[in-house]
């Protein structure tokens, strides 16, 4: 089933546990009342146009046909016409447009096409759409894994793609919950008896661009606390605890602000 169905029915994902454990009044605005986001950040965007460049990449991969860099610009040029172009609710940061993104992303696949290690990985999954539940839990949890690949020893090695305007580092790392949740998924879809890798390959956007690939893995204790906290996070959804974080790093660029202000102002939920 393609994830765009599996949303259709009530679900958790990583992003809405984020969203839930990194500010609950972001969740209730987003989620729960559903309203309209005030703009769209260009990261966003822009991610979602790098991300689909990357998936086209693979899918012709699986089928024996390597892309050159030139297919790759040219990829990214259609998919970011068909997400940007146009759309006047989205937020640029200083100093960017529609045209310097064209060109940062053009610049950051160059790189990443260049430092990319060639590998025997046999693509077994792109973009490969998981549903899985937890006992005690009503209702499932649902994403979708960017790359799935198998080595020669039979390892899953399961890759995320990522833009960011940093580097990682290896505590991030260590400690993403997405990565956790992807486990377990892959456990509860069939490769429970597999040992499994987890990767992000980070296009990074710093003024020269980088490419960093992190490995990481979980362990039982790991796949316990992301347990415990979905549980955790259920239960405080289900019981409308929703406490707004004007701490989080989301709080400055919040896409709810105003609501969010008016909310407070009009005395909240009182
Ligand atoms: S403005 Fe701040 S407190 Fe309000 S929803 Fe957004 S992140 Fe949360």
């Amino acid at each position: 089933m393609e994830l765009s169905e599996l949303r259709q029915k009530p679900h958790l994902s990583a992003s809405s546990l984020g969203d839930y454990m990194e500010c609950g009044m972001l969740y209730r605005f987003s989620r729960v009342d559903r309203l309209p986001m005030e703009f769209v950040a260009d990261s966003l965007v822009f991610g979602t146009a790098i991300h689909k460049t990357l998936e086209d990449f693979y899918r012709e991969k699986l089928t024996g046909n390597k892309l050159t860099l030139k297919d790759i610009h040219r990829v990214f040029e259609k998919h970011w016409h068909e997400t940007a172009e146009g759309r006047d609710e989205i937020r640029y940061a200083e100093g960017k447009d529609f045209k310097t993104l064209l060109m940062q992303g053009t610049d950051m696949l160059s790189v990443w096409y260049q430092r990319l290690p060639e590998d025997a990985f046999r693509i077994i999954g792109i973009e490969n759409a998981f549903s899985f539940t937890l006992p005690g839990l009503p209702i499932p949890l649902v994403g979708a894994m960017d790359l799935i690949e198998e080595d020669d020893s039979g390892t899953i090695v399961i890759t995320d793609f990522k833009t960011s305007g940093r580097s990682y580092s290896a505590d991030e790392i260590d400690r993403n919950l997405q990565m956790t949740i992807y486990q377990c998924a892959a456990k509860a879809n069939g490769f429970s008896n597999r040992e499994i890798i987890l990767r992000f390959d980070c296009l990074i956007k710093t003024l020269k661009p980088k490419f960093e690939q992190y490995y990481t893995v979980r362990t039982e204790v790991d796949e316990a606390r992301l347990i415990k906290k979905i549980h955790s996070v259920w239960h405080g959804i289900s019981a409308g605890v929703f406490i707004p974080n004007d701490q989080s790093f989301r709080h400055k660029n919040c896409p709810y602000r105003n609501v969010c202000d008016a909310w407070f102002l009009n005395g909240g939920d009182e």
